[in-house]
């Protein structure tokens, strides 16, 4: 048989499409770029995912979108509540590997925890995420996915009082390393025919690639937060590899450009510093830490250390965290304790695990990046 013959020509996933795509969508298939804020707020608003429901546009428009568009979420194959709230997804997406999303419940707040790659390649030494290797990155329908579930699971698209009020880039993955789509994914999330989260409420957080930090700032002014862990180079060379590409100095200098860059001039970067027993708990090094960030608009949330299956790190007494965070706090910061959520059904930071099925390009990946001459390409 001629192969051209039986061209099958895939279907758009109209999911992951920020506003401009979307125009750009139906002025390619021949229609008036205004639809797109109709569609947007079926999808997003409503959280529509059948073109015959979409009463607001003529039938031969639905009619040509049914045959060359779908609306496509990713599939949830599990669902676990914690005693105290907490909701945690298993999504399968395609290709068969399983991200988790949480949802953290707090008063009128809802934080969703999303994930942006199918594992890690970044391999931190105590992340269970990294240990798992990389196996992809996640499109932006799959990122914005998450967030279409999670409120689709409460069955609380429309409802006056909103399920996600937050969203932090905190799950699985690196997000500066699947750049696009976690881009237009966040931008989704803040579009008001979107979701309509304030820049304020969604949270990229990095491990520190400093030349995609550089370009975010250019495109995007969402809050940042820095997975610092430790600080000196000596320390986080060992917990955060890919310190040895970016050093510190480097990497709190491209913290500096991103708030430079904002227009909101109280803005301030959040750093995250896992603690670890014996690792990087002491108070000398809270002191080292205090001094690091003296000239950095910041604000410092404390992790204590969440456990997994061969995990080589302990968390910290009570007594050590308290101390760590006295120092900080003597020195002028703002520091804070996050509370460990979801501890019964692993759902804390550093516990995603999902499903990895092949690990070998985990080292493929960071080779490249430890090698690269320029490392703005594996973006
Ligand atoms: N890759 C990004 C975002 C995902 S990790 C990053 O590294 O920033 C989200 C946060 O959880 C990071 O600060 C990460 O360092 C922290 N984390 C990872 N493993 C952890 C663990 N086992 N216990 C506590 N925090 C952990
Ligand atoms: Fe990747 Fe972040 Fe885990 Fe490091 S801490 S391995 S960058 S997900």
């Amino acid at each position: 048989m001629d192969n051209a013959a039986v061209e099958v020509v895939e279907k758009v996933n109209l999911l992951g499409l920020s506003r401009v795509k979307m125009e750009q969508f139906l002025v390619e298939i021949g229609e008036k770029p205004f639809r797109a804020q109709q569609i947007l707020k079926w999808i997003h608003h409503a959280g529509v995912d059948d073109f015959e429901l979409m009463t607001n546009i003529g039938k031969s428009l639905r009619a040509k979108l049914q045959q060359v568009a779908e609306i496509r979420p990713p599939e949830i194959v599990s669902q676990k509540d914690s005693t105290d709230g907490t909701r945690k997804w298993a999504i399968r997406v395609e290709g068969g590997n399983l991200v988790e999303t949480v949802l953290i419940p707090d008063g009128h707040r809802g934080t969703l925890c999303v994930s942006s790659q199918v594992g890690c390649s970044l391999d931190c030494s105590f992340c269970s995420t990294g240990k798992q290797g990389f196996q992809r990155d996640l499109t932006a329908a799959e990122i914005i996915g998450q967030v279409w579930l999670a409120i689709k699971s409460y069955d609380a698209f429309g409802a006056k009082e909103r399920t996600v009020t937050n969203v932090v880039m905190m799950g699985m993955g690196e997000p500066l390393l699947n750049f696009d789509n976690v881009v237009d994914a966040m931008g989704l999330m803040m579009d008001d025919f979107g979701y309509g989260i304030s820049k304020r409420r969604v949270t990229l957080s990095t491990s520190g690639v400093v030349p995609a930090l550089d370009r975010l700032g250019e495109v995007s002014d969402v809050s940042l937060a820095v997975s610092l862990h430790a600080p000196n180079d000596e320390l986080r060379d060992q917990l955060v590899p890919i310190n040895r590409r970016y050093p510190i100095a480097e990497l709190l200098a491209a913290c500096q450009r991103y708030l430079d860059r904002q227009t909101d001039t109280h803005r301030v970067v959040t750093i995250e510093y896992t603690l670890m027993a014996g690792i990087n708990d002491s108070v000398e090094l809270a002191r080292e830490l205090a001094e690091v960030l003296r000239n950095l608009p910041c604000k410092i949330n404390l992790i204590p250390f969440n456990p997994f299956p061969h995990s080589s790190y302990e968390r910290p007494s009570k007594v050590a965290i308290e101390r760590f965070w006295e120092v900080l706090t003597k020195a002028g910061y703002v520091a804070t304790v996050r509370t460990t959520r979801g501890d019964d059904i692993d759902a804390a930071c550093g516990q995603l695990v999902g499903q990895v099925t092949d690990r070998t390009r985990r080292s493929e990946r960071y080779r490249e990046l430890q090698a690269g001459p320029d490392p703005i390409r594996i973006l």
